[in-house]
């Protein structure tokens, strides 16, 4: 689209925004609190079984999902890209063998756990098979299972979190196996029904190997490497896809961007975004580009100039994570920002904490003294959304709600949200 350099007039070139979409499409929507590379299926119909080993796995940091009939494994298998299995060989009807040999089949990389009631002699003969099958195949464990052992045997299938490289990084953007999710915000004093009026893009890589991973194991060596302004640029160009499919689809909703402290240094910035939201043409307040404030005063004075003539093409400017930084809001005021948002680190503690209250109060008066909005990160209870509602905050994105949704879920997730 920008071809041949990209919105930040770097060098490395991206491909068109189209082929992105599927692959978002393909994205696991599921997304867990923290990034985490060791993921285990667990396919065994009995579910007293299935509760015990889940909570032995979940206590040594794997993410688990549980099938209790052969007919979801594959599909499971194909969504959640475990990184270890364990399989039941005795399935009712269904035959453990065959299992292994469709994982083979699809090249499985994961590590394999074999449980079974069945004699141990046989037990090591199926082993032996999905070795041949060039399968990772782990220990055999004998039924009934002793929590000390399913541990140690667990142990051993841990993964260490993958170390990215930029050369990793770099193929990630050309291949677009980067994916954006969207969380909703609610926007708590349109009416007496709280409704999603907007939403966040967040970036997301949907790696073969590892499965998702969240921008906490990316963003910052994109920051290091440069990579950053095409990673924005793919980004920009989904989101942008997006929006588009979206409003054929008759939703209608601004959606929100992070931009790097690094992109606020390229003066034609503005020109670019303009000329990204002019195919398709999308109106350019439907664009929100939220800057921490940190990054803002790093160079006020050009950043003065991007961000004055970005307001004065319509485009809705943000300032994140306020409350982390250190620069104050009068003057952040010099800046010419239209919403605030909270930081989630003091939006969790009002829950429990009188004096996050009166600090999350006072940020909420003072950026509408200014003529700011509000919007508080990181709402995760209904008495945190209360709090917020009741001292005038105007939107709150959290996991109370949402948390972040692939594209197909997001669309559901907001119909349905609106309706009920
Ligand atoms: P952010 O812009 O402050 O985004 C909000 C983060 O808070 C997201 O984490 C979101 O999932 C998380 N969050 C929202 N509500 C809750 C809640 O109730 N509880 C908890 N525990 N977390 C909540 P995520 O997606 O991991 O993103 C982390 C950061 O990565 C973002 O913080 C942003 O700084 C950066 N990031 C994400 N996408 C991009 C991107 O496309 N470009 C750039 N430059 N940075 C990005
Ligand atoms: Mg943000
Ligand atoms: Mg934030």
């Amino acid at each position: 689209m920008f071809a041949p350099s990209n919105v930040w007039g770097c060098d490395r070139r991206t491909a068109s925004a189209g082929a992105g979409n599927a692959a978002q499409e393909e994205a696991v929507s599921g997304e867990t609190d923290s990034p985490c590379s060791n993921r285990l299926l667990i396919l065994d119909d009995e579910p007293g079984i299935c509760d015990v080993f889940q909570e032995v796995a979940e206590k040594i940091g794997f993410q688990v999902h549980l099938c209790n009939r052969a007919e979801e494994f594959v599909l499971a298998y194909e969504t959640f890209q475990p990184t270890a299995i364990i399989l039941d060989m005795v399935m009712g009807d269904v035959d453990g063998v065959e299992l292994l040999r469709s994982l083979a089949h699809r090249q499985c990389a994961a590590d394999i756990l074999i449980i079974s009631g069945i004699d141990t002699r046989l037990l090591a003969t199926v082993r032996r098979l999905g070795t041949t099958h060039g399968l990772r195949m782990r220990e055999s464990l004998g039924k009934p299972v002793h929590a000390d052992e399913l541990r140690t045997a667990l142990r051993r299938c841990l993964r260490a979190p993958p170390t990215m490289t930029e050369s990793d990084l770099g193929d990630a953007i050309e291949l677009k196996q980067l994916v954006v999710h969207y969380q909703p915000k609610v926007n708590l004093l349109s009416s007496d029904a709280l409704v999603v009026d907007s939403c966040e893009a967040l970036v997301r890589w949907q790696h073969p190997l590892f499965g998702l991973l969240m921008p906490s194991s990316f963003i910052g060596l994109a920051e290091r490497s440069g990579l950053i302004a095409p990673l924005t640029d793919l980004v920009l160009k989904l989101v942008v896809d997006q929006i588009g499919c979206w409003r054929q689809n008759g939703l209608n909703l601004p959606v929100a961007v992070n931009l790097a402290p690094q992109l606020l240094s390229h003066l034609d910035l503005p020109d670019r975004l303009a000329d990204l939201l002019s195919r398709p043409k999308i109106e350019h307040s439907k664009l929100v580009l939220e800057i921490t404030e940190s990054a803002a005063m790093e160079d006020p004075v050009r950043t003065m100039d991007i961000l004055s003539r970005c307001r004065l093409k319509q485009f809705t400017l943000s300032v994140d994570d306020f409350g982390t930084g250190y620069s104050s809001l009068v003057e952040l005021h010099r800046m010419p920002f239209s919403e605030l948002k909270i930081d989630r680190s003091l939006v969790v503690e009002v829950d429990h904490d009188e004096d996050a209250k009166i600090i999350v109060h006072s940020i909420v008066d003072l950026a509408h003294n200014l003529g700011l909005t509000v919007c508080a990160e990181g709402a995760e209870g209904p008495e945190a959304v209360t709090f917020l509602r009741s001292i005038g905050c105007e939107k709150v994105q959290g996991y109370f709600f949402s948390k972040p949704l692939a594209p197909s879920d997001f669309i559901d997730f907001v119909e349905q949200w609106n309706r009920d």
